[in-house]
Protein backbone atom coordinates (compact mmCIF):
# COMPACT_ATOMS: atom_id res chain seq x y z
CA UNK A 1 0.00 0.00 0.00
CA UNK A 2 1.96 3.31 -1.00
CA UNK A 3 0.54 6.94 0.86
CA UNK A 4 0.97 10.18 0.26
CA UNK A 5 2.06 10.53 3.94
CA UNK A 6 2.51 7.79 6.64
CA UNK A 7 2.13 9.75 10.02
CA UNK A 8 2.99 8.55 12.88
CA UNK A 9 1.03 9.24 16.31
CA UNK A 10 -2.49 10.55 17.09
CA UNK A 11 -2.13 12.93 19.64
CA UNK A 12 -2.92 16.56 18.86
CA UNK A 13 0.12 17.18 16.28
CA UNK A 14 -0.05 13.91 14.13
CA UNK A 15 -3.87 13.81 14.03
CA UNK A 16 -3.87 17.49 12.84
CA UNK A 17 -1.50 16.74 10.45
CA UNK A 18 -3.19 14.16 8.92
CA UNK A 19 -6.58 15.21 8.97
CA UNK A 20 -5.41 18.33 6.65
CA UNK A 21 -3.69 16.50 4.76
CA UNK A 22 -6.32 14.13 4.09
CA UNK A 23 -8.92 16.98 2.95
CA UNK A 24 -6.51 18.34 0.80
CA UNK A 25 -6.52 14.67 -1.00
CA UNK A 26 -3.93 13.53 0.26
CA UNK A 27 -3.54 9.70 0.91
CA UNK A 28 -2.60 9.23 4.18
CA UNK A 29 -1.79 6.09 6.56
CA UNK A 30 -2.38 7.51 10.38
CA UNK A 31 -0.99 4.89 13.06
CA UNK A 32 -1.63 5.04 16.48
CA UNK A 33 -0.97 2.38 19.16
CA UNK A 34 -2.80 3.14 21.91
CA UNK A 35 -6.94 2.57 21.90
CA UNK A 36 -8.66 5.78 22.20
CA UNK A 37 -10.05 7.15 24.24
CA UNK A 38 -7.29 7.29 26.86
CA UNK A 39 -6.19 9.92 29.17
CA UNK A 40 -2.65 10.85 29.29
CA UNK A 41 -0.93 12.74 31.22
CA UNK A 42 -1.18 16.49 30.15
CA UNK A 43 -2.63 19.67 32.32
CA UNK A 44 -5.11 19.62 29.62
CA UNK A 45 -5.41 24.05 29.15
CA UNK A 46 -5.85 24.81 25.63
CA UNK A 47 -4.48 28.35 24.71
CA UNK A 48 -7.60 30.62 23.05
CA UNK A 49 -5.04 31.55 20.69
CA UNK A 50 -5.92 27.59 18.90
CA UNK A 51 -9.59 28.66 18.37
CA UNK A 52 -9.52 29.36 14.46
CA UNK A 53 -7.52 26.39 14.35
CA UNK A 54 -9.87 24.00 16.06
CA UNK A 55 -12.77 25.73 14.12
CA UNK A 56 -10.69 24.38 11.05
CA UNK A 57 -10.32 21.30 12.63
CA UNK A 58 -14.21 20.47 13.18
CA UNK A 59 -13.98 20.17 17.21
CA UNK A 60 -14.20 24.27 18.46
CA UNK A 61 -17.82 24.00 19.29
CA UNK A 62 -17.17 20.69 21.38
CA UNK A 63 -14.22 22.56 23.09
CA UNK A 64 -16.26 25.76 23.86
CA UNK A 65 -19.24 23.63 25.04
CA UNK A 66 -17.88 20.71 26.71
CA UNK A 67 -14.35 22.37 28.02
CA UNK A 68 -14.26 23.52 31.52
CA UNK A 69 -14.59 27.31 32.36
CA UNK A 70 -12.73 30.39 30.29
CA UNK A 71 -9.32 30.78 32.31
CA UNK A 72 -9.69 34.72 32.88
CA UNK A 73 -6.58 34.58 35.79
CA UNK A 74 -3.08 33.10 36.28
CA UNK A 75 -1.68 32.44 39.86
CA UNK A 76 0.96 31.56 41.84
CA UNK A 77 0.91 29.32 44.37
CA UNK A 78 4.42 28.99 46.53
CA UNK A 79 5.39 28.29 49.86
CA UNK A 80 2.31 30.60 51.53
CA UNK A 81 2.20 33.09 49.16
CA UNK A 82 -0.88 33.17 46.77
CA UNK A 83 -0.93 35.50 44.33
CA UNK A 84 -3.34 35.93 41.40
CA UNK A 85 -3.60 38.50 38.17
CA UNK A 86 -5.06 38.74 34.73
CA UNK A 87 -4.39 36.19 32.08
CA UNK A 88 -3.48 37.87 29.23
CA UNK A 89 -6.12 37.75 26.46
CA UNK A 90 -6.83 38.21 22.87
CA UNK A 91 -8.25 41.29 21.70
CA UNK A 92 -11.34 41.07 19.48
CA UNK A 93 -11.41 37.58 19.52
CA UNK A 94 -14.65 35.44 19.65
CA UNK A 95 -13.30 33.58 22.61
CA UNK A 96 -11.01 35.70 24.52
CA UNK A 97 -10.20 32.84 27.38
CA UNK A 98 -8.84 29.51 26.60
CA UNK A 99 -9.94 26.67 28.65
CA UNK A 100 -8.94 22.71 29.18
CA UNK A 101 -10.38 19.64 27.67
CA UNK A 102 -9.46 16.23 28.73
CA UNK A 103 -7.18 14.48 26.45
CA UNK A 104 -9.94 11.55 26.24
CA UNK A 105 -12.11 13.93 24.40
CA UNK A 106 -9.39 15.78 22.58
CA UNK A 107 -7.30 13.27 20.95
CA UNK A 108 -10.39 11.12 20.38
CA UNK A 109 -12.42 14.11 18.54
CA UNK A 110 -9.53 14.95 16.21
CA UNK A 111 -9.15 11.53 15.02
CA UNK A 112 -12.67 11.53 14.39
CA UNK A 113 -12.12 14.25 12.01
CA UNK A 114 -8.91 12.61 10.32
CA UNK A 115 -11.06 9.94 9.59
CA UNK A 116 -13.62 11.53 8.30
CA UNK A 117 -11.09 13.60 6.29
CA UNK A 118 -10.52 10.33 4.45
CA UNK A 119 -7.05 9.43 6.68
CA UNK A 120 -6.80 5.19 6.82
CA UNK A 121 -6.41 4.88 10.76
CA UNK A 122 -4.06 1.61 11.78
CA UNK A 123 -5.53 1.30 15.77
CA UNK A 124 -4.13 -0.08 17.67
CA UNK A 125 -0.71 -0.28 15.95
CA UNK A 126 3.01 0.55 16.23
CA UNK A 127 5.19 1.53 14.03
CA UNK A 128 8.59 0.04 14.58
CA UNK A 129 10.74 0.52 11.69
CA UNK A 130 10.86 2.20 8.78
CA UNK A 131 13.57 2.35 5.97
CA UNK A 132 14.08 4.61 2.99
CA UNK A 133 13.94 2.90 -0.11
CA UNK A 134 14.46 5.14 -3.29
CA UNK A 135 11.71 7.75 -3.29
CA UNK A 136 9.57 6.83 -0.33
CA UNK A 137 9.55 5.22 2.88
CA UNK A 138 8.41 1.77 3.90
CA UNK A 139 7.01 1.53 7.48
CA UNK A 140 6.48 -1.60 9.69
CA UNK A 141 3.61 -1.96 11.97
CA UNK A 142 3.08 -4.71 14.45
CA UNK A 143 0.17 -5.18 16.12
CA UNK A 144 0.55 -8.06 18.42
CA UNK A 145 2.27 -11.13 16.64
CA UNK A 146 0.64 -9.37 13.56
CA UNK A 147 3.17 -7.89 11.07
CA UNK A 148 2.12 -5.49 7.88
CA UNK A 149 4.33 -3.22 6.00
CA UNK A 150 3.15 -0.13 4.03
CA UNK A 151 4.62 2.85 2.48
CA UNK A 152 4.66 6.48 2.20
CA UNK A 153 6.15 9.01 0.08
CA UNK A 154 6.75 11.02 3.15
CA UNK A 155 6.92 10.43 6.96
CA UNK A 156 5.65 12.78 9.30
CA UNK A 157 6.86 11.55 12.76
CA UNK A 158 4.35 12.46 15.72
CA UNK A 159 5.32 10.21 18.23
CA UNK A 160 5.69 12.51 21.20
CA UNK A 161 8.62 12.44 23.01
CA UNK A 162 7.89 10.41 26.33
CA UNK A 163 7.98 6.88 24.84
CA UNK A 164 10.42 4.18 23.39
CA UNK A 165 10.47 3.30 19.95
CA UNK A 166 10.88 5.50 17.40
CA UNK A 167 12.16 8.26 18.72
CA UNK A 168 14.23 10.01 16.74
CA UNK A 169 17.17 9.56 18.60
CA UNK A 170 18.68 7.10 21.71
CA UNK A 171 17.11 8.31 24.88
CA UNK A 172 19.45 9.06 26.76
CA UNK A 173 20.25 7.42 30.15
CA UNK A 174 18.13 8.27 33.26
CA UNK A 175 19.64 11.49 35.49
CA UNK A 176 18.37 12.31 39.36
CA UNK A 177 17.67 15.77 37.54
CA UNK A 178 15.11 14.18 34.76
CA UNK A 179 12.02 15.48 35.12
CA UNK A 180 8.59 13.30 35.34
CA UNK A 181 5.46 14.11 34.53
CA UNK A 182 2.35 13.20 36.37
CA UNK A 183 -1.32 14.01 36.34
CA UNK A 184 -4.98 13.31 38.24
CA UNK A 185 -8.10 14.17 38.18
CA UNK A 186 -10.04 15.99 40.98
CA UNK A 187 -13.36 16.34 41.85
CA UNK A 188 -14.86 18.70 44.34
CA UNK A 189 -11.65 21.01 44.71
CA UNK A 190 -12.06 24.22 46.05
CA UNK A 191 -10.33 25.83 42.71
CA UNK A 192 -11.80 29.15 41.81
CA UNK A 193 -13.78 28.48 38.45
CA UNK A 194 -11.82 30.87 36.27
CA UNK A 195 -8.26 30.71 37.88
CA UNK A 196 -5.21 28.89 36.81
CA UNK A 197 -2.33 28.49 39.13
CA UNK A 198 1.01 27.72 38.83
CA UNK A 199 2.25 25.66 41.21
CA UNK A 200 6.00 26.47 42.67
CA UNK A 201 7.59 23.93 45.12
CA UNK A 202 10.97 22.79 45.52
CA UNK A 203 12.10 20.47 42.65
CA UNK A 204 9.38 20.97 40.41
CA UNK A 205 6.72 22.80 39.34
CA UNK A 206 2.51 22.34 38.76
CA UNK A 207 -0.43 23.52 37.57
CA UNK A 208 -4.56 22.91 38.30
CA UNK A 209 -7.57 24.30 36.39
CA UNK A 210 -10.68 23.18 35.67
CA UNK A 211 -11.69 20.86 33.11
CA UNK A 212 -14.44 19.09 31.63
CA UNK A 213 -17.20 17.38 33.51
CA UNK A 214 -16.49 19.30 36.76
CA UNK A 215 -13.45 18.29 37.08
CA UNK A 216 -9.91 19.35 37.93
CA UNK A 217 -6.32 18.37 36.47
CA UNK A 218 -3.45 18.80 38.69
CA UNK A 219 -0.51 17.85 36.95
CA UNK A 220 3.36 18.85 37.42
CA UNK A 221 7.24 18.10 36.46
CA UNK A 222 9.31 16.76 39.33
CA UNK A 223 13.11 16.14 39.88
CA UNK A 224 13.39 12.27 39.93
CA UNK A 225 15.99 13.03 42.46
CA UNK A 226 12.68 15.19 44.17
CA UNK A 227 10.90 12.63 43.99
CA UNK A 228 13.44 9.92 45.15
CA UNK A 229 13.61 11.14 48.37
CA UNK A 230 10.10 12.23 49.29
CA UNK A 231 9.23 8.50 48.66
CA UNK A 232 12.22 7.41 50.88
CA UNK A 233 10.65 9.82 53.74
CA UNK A 234 7.01 8.53 52.95
CA UNK A 235 7.66 4.82 52.19
CA UNK A 236 4.37 3.54 51.98
CA UNK A 237 2.84 5.96 49.02
CA UNK A 238 2.58 5.29 45.84
CA UNK A 239 4.44 7.80 43.13
CA UNK A 240 1.76 9.78 42.44
CA UNK A 241 0.78 10.22 46.16
CA UNK A 242 4.29 10.80 46.82
CA UNK A 243 3.84 13.66 44.42
CA UNK A 244 0.82 14.77 45.79
CA UNK A 245 2.35 14.86 49.31
CA UNK A 246 5.54 17.00 48.41
CA UNK A 247 2.96 19.77 46.54
CA UNK A 248 0.86 19.82 49.98
CA UNK A 249 3.43 20.37 51.93
CA UNK A 250 5.27 22.78 50.15
CA UNK A 251 2.85 25.11 48.84
CA UNK A 252 -0.37 26.05 51.16
CA UNK A 253 -3.08 27.16 47.65
CA UNK A 254 -2.61 23.58 46.64
CA UNK A 255 -3.50 22.47 50.12
CA UNK A 256 -6.42 24.89 50.33
CA UNK A 257 -7.60 23.75 46.93
CA UNK A 258 -7.37 20.04 47.47
CA UNK A 259 -8.65 19.91 50.72
CA UNK A 260 -11.82 18.33 50.41
CA UNK A 261 -11.11 17.07 46.80
CA UNK A 262 -11.83 13.72 45.47
CA UNK A 263 -9.10 11.80 43.55
CA UNK A 264 -11.10 10.41 40.22
CA UNK A 265 -9.11 7.82 38.67
CA UNK A 266 -5.20 6.66 38.86
CA UNK A 267 -2.49 9.20 39.17
CA UNK A 268 -0.87 9.12 35.61
CA UNK A 269 2.87 9.38 34.89
CA UNK A 270 5.54 9.82 32.28
CA UNK A 271 8.82 10.56 31.72
CA UNK A 272 12.01 11.39 31.44
CA UNK A 273 10.37 14.89 29.68
CA UNK A 274 12.38 16.03 27.07
CA UNK A 275 12.55 20.12 27.09
CA UNK A 276 14.18 21.15 24.14
CA UNK A 277 14.43 21.64 20.14
CA UNK A 278 15.24 18.90 17.52
CA UNK A 279 15.74 18.31 13.96
CA UNK A 280 12.69 19.34 12.27
CA UNK A 281 13.24 17.59 8.97
CA UNK A 282 15.83 14.83 7.66
CA UNK A 283 15.59 13.54 4.17
CA UNK A 284 11.69 13.11 3.67
CA UNK A 285 11.02 12.58 7.16
CA UNK A 286 9.24 15.86 8.82
CA UNK A 287 9.08 16.28 13.03
CA UNK A 288 5.71 17.65 14.51
CA UNK A 289 4.45 18.06 17.96
CA UNK A 290 6.50 17.20 21.03
CA UNK A 291 9.13 15.30 18.54
CA UNK A 292 10.18 18.25 16.66
CA UNK A 293 10.36 20.04 19.92
CA UNK A 294 9.06 20.05 23.45
CA UNK A 295 8.54 22.98 26.51
CA UNK A 296 8.38 22.29 29.96
CA UNK A 297 4.91 21.86 30.75
CA UNK A 298 5.17 25.21 33.24
CA UNK A 299 4.00 27.60 30.54
CA UNK A 300 1.31 24.72 29.69
CA UNK A 301 1.79 25.48 25.53
CA UNK A 302 2.42 21.97 24.41
CA UNK A 303 -0.66 21.22 23.03
CA UNK A 304 -0.73 24.60 20.99
CA UNK A 305 2.63 23.95 19.67
CA UNK A 306 1.71 20.53 18.38
CA UNK A 307 -1.54 21.66 16.82
CA UNK A 308 0.59 24.71 15.14
CA UNK A 309 3.69 23.16 14.24
CA UNK A 310 0.97 20.52 12.25
CA UNK A 311 -0.85 23.50 11.21
CA UNK A 312 2.45 24.87 9.59
CA UNK A 313 3.45 21.67 7.88
CA UNK A 314 0.35 20.59 6.34
CA UNK A 315 -0.03 24.11 4.75
CA UNK A 316 3.59 24.11 3.66
CA UNK A 317 3.46 20.30 2.16
CA UNK A 318 -0.04 21.06 0.82
CA UNK A 319 1.01 24.43 -1.30
CA UNK A 320 4.93 23.25 -2.13
CA UNK A 321 4.82 19.93 -2.05
CA UNK A 322 7.27 19.47 -4.90
CA UNK A 323 10.31 20.27 -3.45
CA UNK A 324 10.59 18.61 0.35
CA UNK A 325 13.71 20.12 1.08
CA UNK A 326 12.25 23.25 0.47
CA UNK A 327 9.60 22.60 2.41
CA UNK A 328 11.65 20.86 5.25
CA UNK A 329 13.80 24.46 5.32
CA UNK A 330 10.40 26.91 5.13
CA UNK A 331 8.83 24.69 8.01
CA UNK A 332 12.08 24.90 10.01
CA UNK A 333 12.11 28.67 9.77
CA UNK A 334 8.59 29.25 10.65
CA UNK A 335 8.58 26.72 13.16
CA UNK A 336 11.31 28.44 15.46
CA UNK A 337 9.76 31.66 14.68
CA UNK A 338 6.66 30.38 16.04
CA UNK A 339 7.46 27.85 18.47
CA UNK A 340 11.38 28.90 19.99
CA UNK A 341 10.55 31.29 22.19
CA UNK A 342 8.11 29.63 23.90
CA UNK A 343 10.60 26.89 24.70
CA UNK A 344 13.61 28.89 26.07
CA UNK A 345 10.33 31.01 28.33
CA UNK A 346 9.75 27.25 29.51
CA UNK A 347 13.39 26.63 30.13
CA UNK A 348 13.55 29.90 32.07
CA UNK A 349 10.55 29.85 33.98
CA UNK A 350 11.92 26.02 34.99
CA UNK A 351 15.11 27.46 36.18
CA UNK A 352 13.74 29.88 38.70
CA UNK A 353 10.76 27.72 40.04
CA UNK A 354 13.31 24.61 40.95
CA UNK A 355 15.30 27.09 43.09
CA UNK A 356 14.16 28.04 46.43
CA UNK A 357 16.59 31.02 46.78
CA UNK A 358 15.29 32.06 43.63
CA UNK A 359 11.53 32.30 44.18
CA UNK A 360 12.18 33.52 48.05
CA UNK A 361 13.52 36.29 45.88
CA UNK A 362 11.49 37.03 43.44
CA UNK A 363 7.78 36.59 45.42
CA UNK A 364 7.90 39.80 46.54
CA UNK A 365 8.47 41.56 43.69
CA UNK A 366 5.56 39.39 41.77
CA UNK A 367 3.54 40.38 45.65
CA UNK A 368 3.86 44.14 44.51
CA UNK A 369 3.30 43.33 40.71
CA UNK A 370 1.21 40.75 39.78
CA UNK A 371 1.42 42.55 36.18
CA UNK A 372 4.58 40.67 35.63
CA UNK A 373 2.83 37.12 36.09
CA UNK A 374 0.29 38.35 33.21
CA UNK A 375 3.25 39.29 31.09
CA UNK A 376 5.26 36.05 32.06
CA UNK A 377 2.02 34.27 30.90
CA UNK A 378 2.88 36.64 28.10
CA UNK A 379 6.02 35.54 27.17
CA UNK A 380 4.92 32.25 27.65
CA UNK A 381 2.91 32.41 24.12
CA UNK A 382 -0.62 33.26 25.44
CA UNK A 383 -1.47 35.52 22.72
CA UNK A 384 1.03 34.06 20.23
CA UNK A 385 -1.67 33.54 17.18
CA UNK A 386 -1.08 31.37 13.95
CA UNK A 387 0.10 34.41 11.29
CA UNK A 388 -1.84 32.38 8.53
CA UNK A 389 -5.09 31.71 10.10
CA UNK A 390 -5.45 34.65 12.93
CA UNK A 391 -9.44 35.11 11.60
C1 LIG B 1 2.72 17.25 33.32
C2 LIG B 1 2.37 17.81 31.98
C3 LIG B 1 1.38 18.78 31.87
C4 LIG B 1 1.07 19.33 30.63
N1 LIG B 1 0.10 20.28 30.56
C5 LIG B 1 -0.20 20.86 29.38
C6 LIG B 1 -1.23 21.82 29.28
O1 LIG B 1 -1.95 22.12 30.24
N2 LIG B 1 -1.44 22.40 28.07
C7 LIG B 1 -0.69 22.09 26.99
O2 LIG B 1 -0.89 22.70 25.93
N3 LIG B 1 0.27 21.13 27.04
C8 LIG B 1 0.52 20.51 28.20
N4 LIG B 1 1.47 19.53 28.26
C9 LIG B 1 2.20 19.15 27.03
C10 LIG B 1 1.35 18.28 26.10
O3 LIG B 1 0.81 17.19 26.79
C11 LIG B 1 2.21 17.77 24.93
O4 LIG B 1 3.02 18.80 24.45
C12 LIG B 1 1.33 17.23 23.80
O5 LIG B 1 0.67 16.05 24.21
C13 LIG B 1 2.19 16.91 22.56
O6 LIG B 1 1.35 16.41 21.55
P1 LIG B 1 1.93 15.44 20.42
O7 LIG B 1 0.80 15.16 19.50
O8 LIG B 1 3.19 15.98 19.89
O9 LIG B 1 2.36 14.12 21.20
P2 LIG B 1 1.51 13.14 22.12
O10 LIG B 1 0.29 13.82 22.63
O11 LIG B 1 2.49 12.58 23.08
O12 LIG B 1 1.02 12.02 21.12
C14 LIG B 1 1.91 11.08 20.58
C15 LIG B 1 1.11 9.85 20.16
O13 LIG B 1 1.97 8.99 19.44
C16 LIG B 1 1.68 7.65 19.80
N5 LIG B 1 2.87 6.86 19.49
C17 LIG B 1 4.11 6.99 20.03
N6 LIG B 1 4.97 6.13 19.45
C18 LIG B 1 4.23 5.44 18.53
C19 LIG B 1 4.56 4.40 17.61
N7 LIG B 1 5.81 3.93 17.53
N8 LIG B 1 3.59 3.90 16.83
C20 LIG B 1 2.32 4.38 16.90
N9 LIG B 1 1.95 5.37 17.76
C21 LIG B 1 2.91 5.89 18.55
C22 LIG B 1 1.36 7.74 21.29
O14 LIG B 1 0.62 6.63 21.72
C23 LIG B 1 0.59 9.06 21.35
O15 LIG B 1 -0.81 8.86 21.22
C24 LIG B 1 1.77 18.92 29.48
C25 LIG B 1 2.74 17.92 29.58
C26 LIG B 1 3.03 17.37 30.81
C27 LIG B 1 4.08 16.30 30.92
Amino acid sequence: MMFDAIVVGAGPAGTTTALLLARAGWTVALVEKHIFPRRKVCGEFISATNLPLLKELGIADYYLSHGGPPVERVGLFANNTIITATMPHLDNAPSKWGRALGREHLDSLLLDQARLAGAQIWQPWSATQFQKQDNFYTCTLTQKEKTEIISGKIMIMANGSWEKGLSQSALPPHKPTDFLGFKAHFTQSDLEANLMPLLVFPGGYGGMVHTDNSRITLSCGIMRKTLSHTRKIHPGLSAGEAVAHHIISFCQGARHVLNKAQREGQWLSVGPLRPGIRPLYNNGIFFVGNSAGEAHPIVAEGISMALQSAWLLADLLINKQADLNQVGREYTRKWTAHCASRIRAANLFTQIAIHPRAVAFLLPLFKHFPQLITYGAKLSGKVKTLPTISK
